[in-house]
């Protein structure tokens, strides 16, 4: 027998044969994300059903020096969940693992499996009469544990805050096997430092989350939507602070798409309808939303018109049923598609100060053009965060093999454009292994150090999420 072999008959006496796949076959669905893109084949995939279970796995991986990584709904987008291609990974999967623990309707919060899908997560919150506010158009697939250790953000985050601001407490297997339980309910806890935070955003690095407890807020009881035309990205930028000023705190959602992104939409959903007679250069999705006795029609209407007045709105939809309402929404999530249809491009994840977005916007668009002058650039997300995907798509007739090449240009380039903003290279999907360079590149040696010693209190062995975020040897230099 050799040392795999080994190692999957230990898995499959503790998890039974239904919780391991080691058939290449059946494991073509852990091995390629939501993209496509697929690195290496695992030793093994493993399923675990409970958190005992989770820590026997990687107690036995840990005296084995058996290399692991976690995987949630393989909807990440920096390549953090594939198993690698060097060296063979057991690939943990917390799918089996989807118990809602239970709810605290006047605590506003619920404890949850690792595994549970985050749509799930909402549904159960909204049956409670509360809302879970994390939303982000993979939520059909992704689990609690893979937003937790992806700091996931998402549409209302500039309401809401991101994951690490939506868990008040966790439970994460270590990777010598260990059960740390931090699952507290608590809204106010400061002793001294916080734990579950290093886990938020740690990517699978540091421990396997298989337990969370989430803040939850009263259920909206009514919402607004609205599609307004806007003349430029500035005007966007000042029609987000006006919005702020004028409809206090209710704003939940304001995307900024460009029309290319709306064409996209109609390539890839070609039911949807245009809702404007006119081609418009820019449009805001935005969405309003409260609990009581609030008049959230007449605050859209109102701002409207002072929009129209200060010259930052053209035009405007407002939904006048929720059926309208989704299929604005579905624009939005439909154009991710389109883009997908339109093949290989180059996508980007970086955030700027929001009064520097216009700037970055122009300056990374002259830079693409002056590298790849019949590329198109899009650039949309989440503007009330400072948040935006300005994509490339390729000119059509480019050869597949120069694509890469092309790529790693026009990223340099964006890059060094949100540098100039002091801006982040990844708002919010992480680093993995397809921001590994640009993430090292810019880290101080200070940083570089502590980032180091972090990883070496939780895993001196390297055997968790290895390779991903900062690699061994570039903490060895540090
Ligand atoms: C259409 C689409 C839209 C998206 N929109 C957004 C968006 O708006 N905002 C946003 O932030 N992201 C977005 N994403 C990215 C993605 O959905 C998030 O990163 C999500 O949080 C990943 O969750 P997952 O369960 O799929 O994790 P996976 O892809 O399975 O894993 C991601 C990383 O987390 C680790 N991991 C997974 N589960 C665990 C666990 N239980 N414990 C420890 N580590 C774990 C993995 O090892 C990997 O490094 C989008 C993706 C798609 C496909």
């Amino acid at each position: 027998m050799t040392h795999h072999d080994d190692a999957v008959a230990a898995f499959t006496q503790l998890l039974g044969a239904n919780g391991v796949i080691t058939a290449a076959a059946d494991q073509e669905r852990y091995v390629r994300d939501w993209a496509g893109a697929r690195l290496g084949m695992p030793l093994a995939v493993v399923r675990p059903r409970t958190t005992e279970e989770v820590a026997a796995v990687v107690g036995y991986c840990h005296r084995n020096g058996i290399c692991m990584v976690a995987q949630g709904g393989h909807t990440g987008l920096v390549k953090g969940a594939l198993p690698d291609s060097r060296t063979p990974e057991v690939v943990i999967s917390l799918e089996r693992m989807t118990r809602i623990r239970g709810l605290d309707p006047l605590n506003f919060s619920m404890a949850v499996d690792g595994g549970c899908i985050l749509e799930e997560v909402k549904r159960a919150a909204e049956e409670a009469d509360c809302f879970f506010p994390l939303s982000l158009g993979a939520q059909g697939s992704c689990q609690i544990g893979g937003n937790i250790a992806t700091n996931a953000g998402g549409v209302n985050v500039l309401r809401y805050g991101m994951m690490r601001e939506l868990v008040l407490g966790l439970e994460v297997v270590l990777p010598d096997g260990e059960i740390w339980s931090g699952m507290k309910a608590l809204h106010k806890d400061n002793r001294g430092y916080d734990l579950k935070q290093l886990f938020l955003g740690s990517e699978g690095t540091l421990g396997i989350v298989t337990g969370a407890v989430l803040k939850l807020t009263p259920r909206p009881e009514q919402s607004q939507t609205a599609l307004l035309a806007v003349p430029s990205v500035e005007a966007a930028v000042r029609l987000y602070a006006l919005t702020r000023r004028r409809c206090s705190d209710l704003l939940s959602a304001f995307e900024l798409m460009p029309r290319l992104c709306l064409e996209l939409a109609f390539e890839a959903a070609p039911q949807l309808a245009d809702p404007f007679d006119e081609a418009y250069p820019y449009h805001v999705l935005l969405e309003l939303t409260a609990t009581g006795p609030v008049d959230l029609s007449g605050l859209l209407e109102g701002l409207l018109e002072a929009g129209m007045e200060h010259e930052v709105v053209l035009d405007g939809v407002l939904a006048s049923s929720v059926a309208q309402a989704g299929q604005l929404w579905a624009i939005r999530e439909s154009m991710v598609e389109g883009q997908l249809l339109r093949g290989e491009h180059l996508r980007t994840d970086v955030s700027v100060p929001i009064s520097s977005i216009a700037e970055c916007v122009e300056q990374a668009t002259a830079e693409v053009a002056a590298l790849s002058p019949t590329s198109q650039v899009i650039a949309y997300g989440h503007i009330g965060d400072g948040n935006l995907h300005i994509n490339v798509l390729p000119p059509a007739e480019t050869p597949a093999e120069a694509l890469p090449a092309l790529f790693e240009r026009l990223e340099r380039a964006i890059f060094t454009v949100v540098d100039g903003f002091d801006g982040s290279i990844s708002a919010e999907h992480g680093i993995g292994r397809s921001k590994q360079a640009a993430f090292l590149d810019r880290l101080t040696v200070t940083e570089r150090r502590l980032l180091a010693g972090i990883k070496a209190v939780f895993d001196p062995d390297d055997l968790m999420g290895a390779g991903r975020i900062q690699p061994a040897s570039e903490r060895s230099s540090s």
